[in-house]
Formats: C-alpha cells, structure tokens, sequence
C-alpha cells in the first residue's frame, strides 16, 4: 500500500456526485442503506457517474490500474472505503471512493469497518496518510507487519488480507525483478543512455505490487538502513539512495 494523491474531479462530475448526496440526504435516515444500493445500481448512474469515477480513480492509481489497498494491478471496482452500508451519505462522496480489486472488494474488505475510537476509522486510507507510518514491508519476505503500537497497520493487514495467498511471494519476487532493473537502470546511466533510463524507471512504477518499489525506496533513507540492506546485493543501498534515481520517483 503506498499514498496516493487525489485530485479535485471535473466539475460536471462532482456536481452529479453532490446531486446525489443531496438526494440521499432528503432520504430518511432508516431507508437511506437500501436506497443508497438501489442508487448505486440505477442505469443512468452506472453510466454517468459510476464509469468516469473509476476512470479517474484508474488514473490516480499508481501504475497500471493498481489496487490501492492490495497494489495488485488492473484492478476495475469502485469501492466505498467506508461502506455504504454503515454511512450511505458516503456513497457519493468522493473521497470516500477507492480503486480496488474485487479479490478486496468483495473476498476481503467488503463491508467490514471499524472505527478508531475516535473520529476516523481503523483502516489506513492510502489518499489521506502515508501507510509507511503503518505498515513495514519485508523486502525479502513480501509479508506486511504492523509498525510497533499501530492497531491502524494490525487491522489493515488482517480486513485487507495483505499476506494472504500467494501475494507475499509475488512481493517477494518483484523484490528480485526490481534489484535487477535497478542495476540495469545503472549501466544505463553508465552507457549514457537516458531512454532506456526512462524505461527502466517507467517499469519500476508501473509494475503490479510497486508498493515494493515505494517500500524500498522509504527504507533506504532511514536510520535502519544498513542493517535492512545488509543482505542485499552489494550497491543497492547506494542505488536506492541515488539523488538521481529518487528524483525519477518524485521522491
Ligand atoms: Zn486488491
């Protein structure tokens, strides 16, 4: 999982999303979850709002379509991060709306929620706060632990079934792919050869599970470096913290 921007929508398009918020709030409140599904359904909703919501949701995303919760790729649902079940006032509302895949859409996450006592919810919501504060990801393990004392980072990994199945050795294998188009990324550079430098950097973050790519690059700037890279190839660390190779990733 890594943080995502979100940009204001086209006018014509929020205003529709405001449309319907306000007629969901002219629902009383004890019809307002079967409504906000039936709303969710309509044709002319489908089609005019549920449609170029998830085109801009895919262009926000990063790489090819990724899943903002799992970082898999192509992913292709709209999904209330807040379910529409607990809060239907939210349906509408667009930054309450994520790109997801539907393994967690619908397998995983679906309609739980839970609150953080406070005023937010217990889920870490990648377009609001940067999840490295949560979540560490093993580079050569490609399982997610919670960040010591984050229940946010415990209860994402668990709803969002972040090391269930095969996704942490898929993780783990990007880990490998990456160290190689690193290296590669340096001979180009040694080569002069700034195109394929572009092409390198261009598949390092679009490739499913880029949350690697973004996991490695945090960790390389941090106290703890050394003892994390310590069985890392030899030069990686220093690729990671190239001046060069982080301005490519805007980081
Ligand atoms: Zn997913």
């Amino acid at each position: 999982m890594i943080r995502i921007v979100r940009p204001r929508l086209p006018t014509e398009l929020e205003t529709s999303l405001l449309a319907l918020t306000q007629e969901m709030a002219g629902t009383p409140v004890p019809d307002r979850g079967d409504h906000a599904e039936r709303m969710w359904g309509r044709n002319s909703v489908r089609r005019d709002v549920y449609q170029p919501v998830r085109e801009a949701l895919k262009d926000m995303a990063p790489g090819w379509d990724c899943c903002m919760y799992c970082g898999n790729h192509l992913a292709d649902t709209v999904d209330h991060f807040v379910p529409k079940s607990r809060c239907a006032l939210r349906t509408f509302y667009w930054p309450n709306l994520l790109l997801a895949c539907s393994t967690c859409n619908t397998r995983f996450k679906g309609d739980e929620h839970r609150s953080d006592g406070l005023v937010g919810s217990l889920l870490i919501d990648p377009t609001r706060e940067n999840p490295f504060d949560h979540l560490d990801l093993g580079l050569a393990s490609g399982v997610y632990r919670p960040v010591v004392g984050s229940p946010k980072g415990e209860w994402t990994i668990e709803v969002c079934g972040l090391n269930t199945g095969r996704r942490p050795r898929v993780r783990a294998d990007t880990w490998l792919n990456l160290a190689d188009d690193l290296k590669d990324w340096d001979r180009a550079r040694g080569e002069g050869d700034v195109r394929n430098m572009r092409r390198k950097v261009y598949r390092m973050r679009t490739q499913p599970f880029a949350d690697v790519c973004y996991a490695a690059l945090h960790k390389a700037v941090s106290d703890d470096a050394p003892s994390i890279f310590a069985e890392a190839e030899p030069g990686l660390l220093d690729l990671l913290r190239d001046d060069e190779l982080r301005a490519s990733f805007q980081v």
